[in-house]
């Protein structure tokens, strides 16, 4: 697997990801950055890589 990141601006924009892919089912993990506030959702429905994690 090597999905592309998409850089999101804040971690609100990575929840409404994670919610609006849970709505259709989406099989995704989540994880929780303690370097700051970052949540990172992988969706391997969607194959694609969204974190708010500074890069
Ligand atoms: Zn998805």
């Amino acid at each position: 697997m090597n999905f592309p990141v998409k850089q999101e601006e804040s971690m609100e924009n990575v929840l409404k990801h994670i919610e609006s892919c849970k709505v259709l089912g989406h099989f995704q993990q989540v994880a929780y950055s303690v370097h700051g506030i970052a949540l990172t959702q992988i969706c391997f429905d969607c194959e694609e890589v969204r974190t708010n994690l500074g890069l």
